[in-house]
């Protein structure tokens, strides 16, 4: 099977597990396990933060961001499109208690009068507009980079009006490779960024939380009170070290795949497909079902997900070579339904 479904399907390498079996642990509820301070102090080194947290999920994640910057009952910014709104299974109502302000953008990505026209005035009667959370890359946009002079617009709106920032930057590490821009740069205009070490770094479990020290000490907290207090997860931690060291400088490599599908599908007839900007390929069906096309898809050897009735994602990673990719564009082009042949 060629599983294009997510870029977090990917197994750990042999170097990475020898890294995990080899790795230094303690009980990390005592701040005890080196490998998962290394790692945090790496990647908040990455992030240009003061601190950071490693936490089991990207979700999680972003749980201690909203807990950090917000009060019950306030109101957070985000795009109609955004994880944080449609993949995170009700979490910021459930547990930070905020109201998400769902803003329709183009390809995902907002404007700075958008932003500027949705913050309420402060009136004892609203919620409180109170933060600003940004995605990049977007993921159901289809990997597209939020430019750094828009997010540097979009977060001095959000700052002259008293609004926190938030990025969740699951795929930061693509924005990066695609762009030369450091993650620091890109996390610059931001209170805090969660990045994700499962997706396609290629470790097997893990995301980090970056903030001040004072906005990491108080997650810390909010973690342990999630469940996220984890013990010797030093073995997780040197995972996610071997993947900044050795799987990083790779990842330019998935956006040529990307590229490579997406001009392929595009010859093929009865698909429409953007150029992608990362190693992300969203594609729509002219003449035909999402799911129909995935399952004679699958039964040809190829995973993709639907992302709508007519919409396909295809998810680049270091665990798909080129070759796969040449074998995805040939399973796509028999599967299809014979050009001019509509199926409702
Ligand atoms: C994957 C992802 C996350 C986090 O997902 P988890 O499965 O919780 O690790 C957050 N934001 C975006 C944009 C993502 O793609």
């Amino acid at each position: 099977m060629i599983d294009l479904r997510s870029d977090t399907v990917t197994r750990p390498t042999e170097g990475m597990r020898k890294a995990m079996y080899e790795a230094e642990v303690g009980d990390d509820v005592f701040g005890e396990d080196p490998s998962v301070n290394k790692l945090q102090a790496t990647v908040a080194a990455l992030l240009g933060k003061e601190a950071a947290l490693f936490v089991p999920s990207g979700l999680m994640g972003n749980q201690l961001a909203l807990h950090a910057l917000t009060r019950p009952g306030d109101e957070v910014l985000v795009e109609q499109s955004s994880h944080i709104f449609n993949h995170e299974s009700g979490a910021a109502g459930a547990l930070a208690h905020v109201v998400l302000h769902p803003l329709q953008g183009r390809d995902g990505l907002l404007s700075a009068r958008q932003v500027a026209n949705a913050i309420r005035p402060g009136n004892y009667w609203e919620a409180r507009t109170r933060l600003l959370s940004l995605e990049n890359t977007l993921n159901a946009a289809g990997g597209v980079l939020y430019p750094l002079p828009t997010l540097h617009a979009l977060t001095g709106i959000a700052r002259e009006r008293g609004l926190a920032c938030h990025l969740d930057g699951a795929r930061l590490w693509n924005a990066s490779a695609a762009t030369g821009i450091a993650e620091k740069d890109y996390a610059a205009p931001f209170d805090t960024v969660t990045v994700c070490l499962s997706k396609g770094l290629g470790a097997p479990v893990g995301s980090v939380f970056a903030a001040s020290a004072a906005l990491v000490k108080h997650a810390h907290r909010v973690r342990k009170m999630l469940g996220g207090g984890m013990r010797q997860a030093g073995i997780l931690a040197a995972a996610g070290l071997y993947a900044l060291r050795h799987h990083r400088q790779d990842l330019a490599e998935d956006h040529v795949k990307a590229r490579r599908l997406a001009a392929g599908l595009r010859a093929a007839q009865g698909i429409q497909v953007p150029v992608p900007q990362t190693n992300i390929v969203m594609f729509e069906l002219l003449n035909q079902q999402a799911g129909p096309f995935l399952e004679s898809l699958r039964a040809a050897g190829v995973a993709m997900v639907p992302f709508g009735p007519r919409t396909v994602r295809a998810t680049m990673h270091r665990d798909v070579s080129i070759a796969d990719i040449d074998r995805a564009i040939a399973a796509v082009s028999r599967v299809m339904a014979p050009a001019g042949s509509i199926v409702p």
